[in-house]
């Protein structure tokens, strides 16, 4: 194994170590916990450790990004699974359609047509989780809580495949009361999974019942400092500001 294999297999164990120690205190199953592992920012050479040390499941949050890396790495590595975590925008449904295994960012009506059409023109159903605006934040992507049961539904009449809902909840805040409640709506709408929790709190998700975590930088190391927030840019938050 080369160094940066030993790196990447080391972070691996000790968020697998942390996924399973949640996991049983809630007497449930690590290994029923979807680990994603979400490569945005980082280039080939950065993601190859991991793949080697064995993690297949990857997100990437723009399409153009994912384009431009993952076909030549799934050429090297059969059996990727690649998500998309971030916003996306109407015009690159086909795209994405295309290109991931699933879409965790389903948000909006207008999205919900587009993808529809895409999946249709592809011949292919691409699994989705409904992001929920948790936290109820102005700038933040994200269905609005008491307008995602009428997502919910436009997505089954359109035969759109639901996973469940996934949110990114407010930075800087006690993160568990935004998972307990999206696993609340999930309940309610007989949705099985939850696409929650990140580097900094993915225990805690999991122990509010993450099925799926989304899990950056705990893996890759440190992304490059955010640049500063562009008002009405659309990002209002740090954590989530290379969206
Ligand atoms: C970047 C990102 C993550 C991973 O964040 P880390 O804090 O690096 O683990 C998870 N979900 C979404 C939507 C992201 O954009």
């Amino acid at each position: 194994m080369t160094t940066d294999t030993h790196i990447a297999a080391d972070r691996l164990a000790a968020v697998r170590e942390g996924v399973d120690r949640a996991a049983r205190l809630t007497q449930r199953q690590g290994d029923d916990i979807r680990l994603i592992a979400i490569s945005k920012t980082h280039a080939a050479p950065a993601i190859r450790p991991l793949i080697a040390a064995g993690q297949h499941v990857f997100g990437e949050n723009r399409v153009q990004e994912a384009q431009d890396k993952w076909p030549a790495l799934r050429e090297e590595q059969p059996g990727i699974e690649l998500h998309l975590v971030g916003q996306l925008q109407s015009n690159k449904a086909a795209d994405a359609v295309t290109l991931f295994d699933a879409i965790h960012s389903l948000d909006r009506p207008s999205l919900l047509t587009a993808l529809a059409k895409a999946m249709d023109r592809a011949d292919r159903r691409i699994p989705c989780f409904i992001q929920v605006n948790i936290g109820a934040e102005e700038q933040k992507g994200g269905c609005p809580i008491a307008e995602t049961p009428a997502l919910i539904a436009a997505a089954r009449d359109a035969d759109i495949p639901l996973l469940g809902l996934m949110c990114v909840p407010p930075a800087d805040v006690e993160p568990a009361p935004f998972f307990a409640l999206l696993a609340k709506m999930a309940r309610e709408e007989g949705l099985p999974r939850l696409s929650m929790g990140m580097s900094s709190d993915y225990e805690t998700a999991v122990m509010l019942g993450a099925t799926d975590i989304r899990v950056g930088s705990a893996l890759f190391g440190d992304r490059p400092p955010p640049a500063r927030p562009v008002p009405g840019s659309g990002r209002g938050m740090a954590r989530n500001s290379l969206a």
